[in-house]
């Protein structure tokens, strides 16, 4: 018996394999997943055949080898099955259904209010959601990998399943919510996790971080998170909440933090909290990237206090950079969020600089430093990636 498991496991390895390969690398020859993978050419075919027969991977014309026999192109079929990715932020909830392509075929959008929202109302939008997108591009006939679910906060749980997760996202008011039953009904398998973590997986598979081995994206918004790529896979921890670099202290007695600490990088680099310290005031409750783009201007117009503002926030952000590299000496540092976005659009060299001068030589000099190719769009991209990754490594979800 053991060993027949075993001869399962092997096979299930190799079609994950070639599956990961063929999503995130495109259309390519059975010869060349045999490189990329260093599975001999009789598994390459036994797997490939599996896969055409699943209904995931189609042939894709052919390419003309030199001398030889032209070469059958393989790529992933998008309609081989769908996906939903679901971005619940601090004021909005957006759904979207992806193709196993993750091309976006449908949007939606659940504006709320004052940043609290109920689970039974998060329930009721996934449910509206799913029968009005399918129904917007006639898909009710295609097989459904999943849902997948970024928040706002802290997933606890070790599978990453809706049954299995305990939330904390005090930012829309959640203190140790769950989704237990939603799988139920929704009829398809949900995966929940953090929203930085989705976003950095997105960046692995396809933005700035593709191909790349040691990455980190951090996002700066009102809040800041980050997600860590080590050995190409996105790191957790042991209880899955890894990376709150938002809450590492940068000063023992900096401002008060909404965790109940001091000091947060959070506190200093945070849309509102470099706002407060250019005004004083909380002037752009609520409208902090208007307070954000007066700021910038202000700055460009000379303005000292600005100015200052802007430096400092450099400043602190590089320094809290410069932990990240010394911690996890990455190759590339992906700067997103919104208020990260812009800072990355304006400021990239001056932040460069100041992570330089904060990191060790030698992984300081190593680490580049980019903005995000995705954008904001990449928390509900990155968590429709959840349920194509359970699909990759334990196959057609029950
Ligand atoms: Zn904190």
């Amino acid at each position: 018996m053991a060993k027949k498991a075993s001869m399962k496991d092997v096979r299930r390895t190799n079609r994950a394999l070639i599956l990961r390969h063929l999503l995130l690398n495109g259309p390519t020859s059975r010869i060349e997943i045999g490189a990329a993978t260093g599975l001999s050419p009789a598994t390459v075919t036994s797997v490939v055949n599996g896969l055409l027969a699943e209904g995931v991977v189609k042939g894709d014309g052919f390419l003309e080898s030199d001398g030889g026999r032209p070469r059958a192109i393989l790529a992933i079929d998008p309609d081989g099955a769908w996906v939903i990715g679901a971005d619940i932020s601090e004021s909005l909830v957006r759904v979207e259904l992806f193709d196993l392509s993750l091309r976006r075929l449908a949007a939606r959008e659940y504006p709320f209010e004052e940043r609290h929202l109920e689970t039974s109302t998060v329930r009721d939008i996934l449910r509206d959601a799913t029968r009005g997108l399918l129904d917007e591009v006639g898909g009710h006939r295609f097989r459904m990998l999943g849902l997948g679910l970024g928040v706002p906060g802290i997933v606890e749980g070790t599978t990453g399943d809706s049954d299995d997760a305990i939330i904390h996202a005090d930012v829309i008011g959640w203190h140790s919510v769950d989704f237990a039953g939603l799988t139920d009904e929704l009829g398809f398998p949900v995966y929940i996790d953090n929203g930085a973590k989705t976003t950095t997986q997105a960046e692995s598979w396809l933005g700035s971080a593709r191909g790349l081995e040691h990455s980190i994206v951090v996002l700066i918004g009102e809040g800041v998170g980050a997600g860590i790529i080590t050995d190409g896979r996105l790191y957790r921890g042991s209880s899955s909440s890894a990376g709150e670099w938002g809450h590492t202290k940068i000063s023992f007695d900096g401002p008060s933090c909404r965790c109940g600490s001091r000091g947060c990088v959070e506190t200093f680099v945070g849309a509102s909290a470099v706002l407060a310290r250019w005004k004083g005031t909380d002037a752009w409750n609520g409208r902090e990237a208007d307070g954000i783009d007066a700021l910038f201007a202000a700055r460009r117009a000379g303005d000292e206090a600005a100015i200052s503002a802007v430096d400092t926030l450099i400043d602190q952000l590089g320094l809290a950079l410069a932990n990240l590299v010394n911690l996890y000496n990455p190759q590339k540092i992906i700067i997103g969020g919104w208020f990260g976005d812009r800072i990355a659009t304006d400021l990239l060299d001056e932040l460069r600089r100041a992570t330089c001068a904060y990191a060790l030589e030698q992984p300081g000099n190593e680490a580049v430093l980019a903005r995000s190719k995705l954008g904001q769009d990449a928390v509900a991209l990155g968590a429709a990636t959840l349920a194509i990754d359970r699909f990759v490594e334990t196959g057609w979800p029950n």
